[in-house]
């Protein structure tokens, strides 16, 4: 019974901590890489069917708004965050929704320049 417990709070804290880093590392790429921004969004088709997933990472946005199954962002054409507009980044950001999102990504192009903006396993070297 312990072991089953103690599995499901390490698979809870691991989720947590990959969610911090992704939020992180959305936070940063906004800051620091707009051009691996731009590059991506090149890459990226469909478009956001605003399911809300992305505003519930970690802790539910305050500016959520509506019951699941009909979210709204209060300040969407309000100015709302850049890592915000910029959802889903690359594969990693999907990955984070479990990639039930509107967005898809052109695996190939994706791939290099990931590398070429040297972002190797969720980590900005
Ligand atoms: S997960 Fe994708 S489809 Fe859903 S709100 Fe975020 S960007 Fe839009
Ligand atoms: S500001 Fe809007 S788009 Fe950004 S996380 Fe909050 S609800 Fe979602």
């Amino acid at each position: 019974m312990t072991r089953i417990l103690q599995y499901y709070i390490d698979r809870h804290a691991k989720k947590t901590i990959k969610q911090i880093n992704s939020k992180l590392r959305r936070l940063v790429l906004c800051a620091f890489k707009q051009e691996y921004i731009e590059e991506q969004q090149k890459t990226r088709y469909g478009d956001c069917f605003q399911c809300g997933k992305c505003c519930s990472l970690l802790y539910k946005c305050p500016f959520l708004e509506g019951p699941d199954w009909n979210t709204k962002c209060a300040i969407y054409h309000k100015g709302r965050p850049k890592q915000c507009e910029a959802f889903p980044i690359d594969h990693q950001d999907l990955h984070d929704v479990d990639f039930l999102c509107g967005y898809f990504f052109d695996a190939e192009t994706d791939a290099k320049l990931r590398k070429s903006a040297r972002v190797v396993s969720g980590h900005i070297l």
